[in-house]
């Protein structure tokens, strides 16, 4: 399963895509904002672990959706308001980080996610306690290395092609100023 680090890799991957602007700003803050955005999903486990010490209680549930992803999307693109700290991204970059969690939930895993919720709701089934989830996150993130390198591969490959299309269009506009 894709575990933080698949996940802010993934989401990177998107924010690449979505929005190119040359400049955000601290590139640390951008980065834990990615991060937090591309996990948000996974808060559901936070509940069940204080609850009952089972992090799969309520794992799975409403905040993998859609509509979690467009509502948290929204307050995403709007939090900037209230610290300096925070940039400031597009409503759709937002929504698109947040879901992209859910995207890869559903790709790469047999359990299902709550895609359609509040019409559909799965569970996350078993149990994993505080132990099972804190070795997961330290020792079993090196699983996630296939996604980083593809994430890499397809970041480079999204420069290129970027690259490629500005330098088709400048003899164009070179054309048009001189005329
Ligand atoms: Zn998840």
């Amino acid at each position: 399963m894709p575990l933080p680090l698949g996940h802010t890799a993934i989401g990177l991957a998107t924010f690449k895509t979505m929005d190119h602007t040359a400049s955000r700003g601290s590139n640390w803050k951008l980065l834990v904002w990615l991060t937090l955005l591309a996990n948000l999903p996974d808060i559901d486990v936070i509940p069940g672990l204080l609850l009952q010490g089972n992090g799969n209680l309520f794992h799975r549930g409403p905040t993998h959706s859609l509509l979690f992803a467009l509502a948290s999307g929204w307050l995403a693109s709007w939090v900037w308001r209230f610290s300096r700290h925070i940039p400031r991204l597009a409503f759709r970059t937002c929504f698109m980080i947040v879901f992209s969690h859910v995207l890869a939930d559903m790709l790469f895993t047999a359990a299902p996610v709550s895609l359609f919720w509040p019409l559909e709701v799965y569970w996350s089934d078993g149990s994993s306690g505080w132990g099972q989830i804190a070795r997961a996150l330290v020792f079993d993130s090196f699983r996630d290395f296939g996604i980083l390198l593809g994430v890499s591969v397809y970041i480079g490959l999204l420069a290129l092609i970027r690259k490629w299309f500005l330098d088709l269009r400048e003899p164009v506009l070179v054309r048009r100023r001189i005329r």
